[in-house]
């Protein structure tokens, strides 16, 4: 393998270009938006995912195609995969695009999950509703990310979201923690320390490593996720979100890519997840996961890049910023690893 195409621009694509030129590789990146990552990658195509010929000249000039996002059009996966391996394939992809296989999988594995209920209609929801209880949370099937598609039903009328949903019962967590995971062809796979996320306003704030859990927890939530990875035959790294409550550990939902909660791995660990990722979808040798240092990651979303000038003058912090343009409310702009022991 020497290039690999990128579905989407975004920073994780600009970060796993970063980690390929420094193992040699290059990167052809297919973002159909703005392209933040253009400057990084060896190549960038600035074309809709329905235009055939610039999918197939993409295709055509990278050695195996990945993906950075899990919400590329169907259409244009089936062309590519005419051409090119898909890593991680497309059942992960299928699993992952929609919360209602997404948790009927997790289910069928023998993995909990927050009760849930489809949702096709708005007509449905009382039934549902009625299945589920109150409190819960809607979410569209699809789509949805940084708590997007999402309408808390709490006691008073319940606003629709659009589109078909799931109901999700409400989960009464004591934490939010997740699983960086990476597996490759050969079946060999390395798991990231579990990190403690806090979420605010449907967004990550930070997250911490070690995440302060008990070792029995830490080592459910890796075996957790390996026995996602093995179930679907996985070729990449993954995120899995779990929720810690009493009755043990609950699967929120797994992201079938490098993962935000991932990124203290470039401060904590000799291979970081981007570079785990890139050497999976290569067919390289992992690396083992193991993390160095405790971190305290924190996304700069919006005006927090303005703190920028004086995080650069602490000396154990490391700024890691997007190249994006004008910041806005809600925006992920960069993040900063603060190295804490
Ligand atoms: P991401 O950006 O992580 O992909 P998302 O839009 O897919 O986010 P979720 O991860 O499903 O959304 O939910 C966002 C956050 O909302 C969770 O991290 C958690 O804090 C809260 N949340 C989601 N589902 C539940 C639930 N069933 N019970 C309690 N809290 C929940
Ligand atoms: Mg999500
Ligand atoms: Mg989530």
């Amino acid at each position: 393998v020497r290039t690999i195409g990128i579905l989407g621009g975004g920073q994780l694509g600009r970060m796993l270009s970063v980690a390929a030129s420094r193992l040699g590789l290059r990167c052809h990146i297919y973002e159909p938006g703005a392209a933040p990552a253009g400057d990084v990658a060896w190549r960038i195509t600035n074309a809709p995912y329905e235009d055939q010929d610039a999918l197939r000249v993409f295709a055509d000039s990278v050695d195996v195609i990945t993906y950075e996002f899990e919400n590329v059009p169907t259409s244009a996966l089936d062309l590519l995969e005419r051409v090119r391996l898909i890593r991680p394939d497309r059942r992960a992809l299928a699993v992952s695009q929609d919360r209602l296989t997404e948790k009927t999988f997790l289910n069928d594995i023998g993995l909990t999950t927050a009760p849930f209920a489809d949702v096709p209609t708005q007509a449905d929801l009382p039934a549902a509703i009625a299945a589920i209880g109150r409190p819960s949370i809607l979410k569209t099937r699809r789509l949805g990310y940084d708590g997007k598609g999402q309408v808390r039903v709490g006691d008073g009328p319940v606003e629709w979201t659009g589109a078909p949903s799931v109901l999700e019962g409400f989960v009464d967590f004591s934490a939010e923690i997740s699983v960086i995971i990476a597996r490759n062809a050969d079946g060999q796979v390395a798991a990231f320390d579990p990190g403690l996320n806090l979420h605010q306003g449907g967004i990550l704030r930070t997250t911490t490593v070690p995440c302060g859990l008990p070792g029995k927890v830490t080592t459910d939530a890796v075996l957790i996720a390996a026995r996602i990875a093995n179930a679907l035959d996985y070729t990449g790294v993954m995120g899995v979100e779990l929720f810690v409550t009493p009755g043990g550990l609950i699967v929120n939902e797994i992201a079938p890519r490098v993962h935000n909660s991932g990124h203290w791995t470039q401060a904590g660990c000799a291979v970081d997840q981007f570079e785990q990722h890139i050497r999976a979808v290569a067919g390289l040798p992992l690396g083992d996961g193991k993390r160095y240092a405790d971190v305290v990651m924190e996304n700069l979303i919006g005006d927090d890049v303005d703190r920028v000038p004086e995080l650069l003058k602490s000396a154990d912090t490391q700024v890691h910023l997007y190249g994006k343009g004008a910041p806005r409310p809600g925006r992920k702009m960069g993040h900063v690893n603060r190295i804490t022991g």
